[in-house]
């Protein structure tokens, strides 16, 4: 944790309205109703940012005030890689990728369960619980271990195989739930918290706020990666919204350090089969309005963001809202041509839950011809290797023997 500067004192916020409160209050807002976020109450220009070592190196604007609580696996500080392809194809003047599949369990959620679960220390507790697709599972897991907490872990009915064993592996309890709806699974993860004193862990912002500010690293990142020249478009995947409620917030946090004059248009990318954020947009709804229309029925391939209500409406409707920025929907097809683009053009293989903000380039570029685009990357393909179908080249089987090789050779 960097200690050059003081932690910043921290009070509830409400992005909606404007409301504050002291940390202590409820998390829910007396003037509008919204959840309250996490805030500091100030924020000094930092001395010096240099590349950081891991996320902690902000740790003066995380709200953990006890150095010696932090559970840290050298999560964050990920490589932003240019992608000339990309650009290329697409007509942008620059495209870079934010690669948050280095994070220690693939993963960009390793950022905010690090935060959450350092606040559960800080509070003396010895069991974490989560609701997730694959990656908070994973992260909640593999942090527990480090910790010596237990985690007991709530997969719900989008949860991929490959995610499913990696969250066992680190050896946590995982219940894998009988329900499509995340919703419904985050009341039953809610209710044996309650019971059994467990700390809700999971990545929605409406319920818990703390671990969701790990996400705002990334824009201090992005600050400090760029030079200080952030890009026209940041694009993210939404499941819950928590990604890019964060970015949000981090980039409004540099904004009021003087840092920048204005804040990138950021994209907002969901795919046809569980797209309630673009609903959302086109209807006009508040945050509350949207918790009434959950996604019917998601099926998707990208499991990780078949969220069927907005956990972080609350931020995520308000930073595109804000910032002149947009959702965008895209289809399994186009997800999976992104998936192996990105790939066989790059050099990155993603997850599917990711891929949207590959396959969201070619309505982005109608509108953005020569623009400068910084897409995240949020998890690691590797996690679902054994489930990605098809490839392009299908491996051959030959025989030990170079004719062998020189026959296949000439067929493909
Ligand atoms: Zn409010």
């Amino acid at each position: 944790m960097n200690m050059d500067q003081p932690a910043a004192t921290f009070h509830l916020h409400c992005y909606q309205c404007g409301h504050t409160a002291p940390l202590d209050a409820p998390f829910t807002c007396p003037a509008c109703g919204d959840p309250l976020s996490l805030r500091p109450v100030r924020v000094d220009a930092p001395p010096r940012w240099e590349t950081p070592r891991t996320m902690w190196d902000y740790g003066a604007l995380l709200p953990i005030r006890d150095p010696g609580a932090v559970v840290t696996l050298g999560e964050g500080a990920t490589p932003l890689v240019h992608a000339e392809h990309l650009a290329a194809k697409y007509g942008f003047g620059e495209v870079r990728l934010k690669n948050e599949m280095t994070n220690p369990t693939g993963s960009f959620k390793d950022r905010q369960i690090s935060v959450g679960i350092s606040r559960a220390r800080e509070l003396g507790r010895d069991t974490v619980a989560v609701v997730s697709s694959g990656n908070v599972a994973a992260a909640a897991a593999a942090y527990a271990a480090k910790a010596g907490m237990r985690a007991v872990l709530f997969m719900h009915g989008q949860a991929g195989q490959g995610k499913i064993r990696q969250a066992a592996i680190y050896g946590a309890t995982v219940l894998c739930v009988d329900s499509p709806a995340p919703s419904r699974v985050f009341e039953l993860c809610l209710e044996a918290c309650s019971r059994w004193g467990w700390y809700h862990l999971s990545t929605a912002g409406m319920y818990e706020p703390y671990n969701v500010e790990g996400a705002k690293t990334i824009a201090y990142e992005l600050y400090q990666q760029y030079g200080g020249e952030l890009p026209d478009y940041v694009v993210a995947p939404v499941g819950g919204g928590g990604l890019l409620g964060g970015l949000w917030r981090g980039l409004l946090d540099l904004q009021r350090m003087g840092l920048v004059a204005h804040v990138p248009k950021l994209v907002g990318v969901q795919a046809a089969g569980c797209a309630p954020f673009p609903q959302a947009l086109e209807q006009g709804w508040s945050f509350q309005e949207s918790l009434k229309h959950p996604w019917p029925d998601p099926e998707t391939v990208a499991g990780g963001i078949a969220d069927d209500i907005i956990f972080d409406g609350h931020t995520a409707l308000p930073a595109i809202r804000s910032t002149g920025g947009k959702a965008i929907t895209v289809t399994d097809d186009a997800i999976m041509a992104g998936l192996h683009l990105l790939a066989e053009r790059e050099g990155l293989l993603c997850e599917p839950t990711c891929a949207p903000v590959i396959a969201a380039l070619e309505e982005l570029g109608g509108m953005g011809k020569g623009a400068r685009v910084c897409c995240i990357v949020t998890g690691n393909g590797i996690k679902e290797l054994p489930y990605l179908k098809t490839v392009r080249n299908e491996p051959v089987r030959v025989a030990a023997t170079m004719e062998a090789i020189s026959d296949a050779l000439k067929k493909t």
